[in-house]
């Protein structure tokens, strides 16, 4: 059993390669009754809203503001922390923007629009 869920825990941290996305601008978090998308992503992964010193996946640096950015793994689109100058840039930098990087796939969380509309719009 043990063995088991070693083996379920390093399969979601393995690596996978995702995009950023590209015209987000248009989800903002307030319309989803959200105060921000990484307070959303904090609450759907169970993790802590990432402030201070989070290793930002797109720069790999470690970064004080983190923001929750919208990135397309497999055709479809989740929400990762990312350092919002890394977020700021893929608006801008349109090579940036497609060049992918790799994030761990526990720290993807899928963003479905209509869906959240749905439940809290
Ligand atoms: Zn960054």
């Amino acid at each position: 059993m043990r063995k088991l869920i070693n083996t379920a825990k390093n399969a979601t941290e393995i690596k996978v390669s995702v995009k950023h996305m590209e015209g987000s601008s248009r989800y903002k978090s307030e319309d989803y009754r959200w105060e921000s998308w990484k307070a959303f992503w904090s609450e759907y992964t169970n993790n802590k809203i990432p402030q201070q010193n989070y290793f930002c996946p797109s720069c790999n640096e470690y970064k004080d503001d983190i923001v929750g950015e919208h990135v397309i793994y497999n055709d479809k689109m989740y929400i990762t922390p990312i350092c919002s100058s890394c977020n700021s840039r893929a608006v801008k930098d349109i090579k940036f923007r497609n060049t992918p990087f790799e994030v761990a796939f526990n720290k993807l969380c899928q963003f479905n629009p209509d869906e959240l509309k749905k439940r809290h719009g």
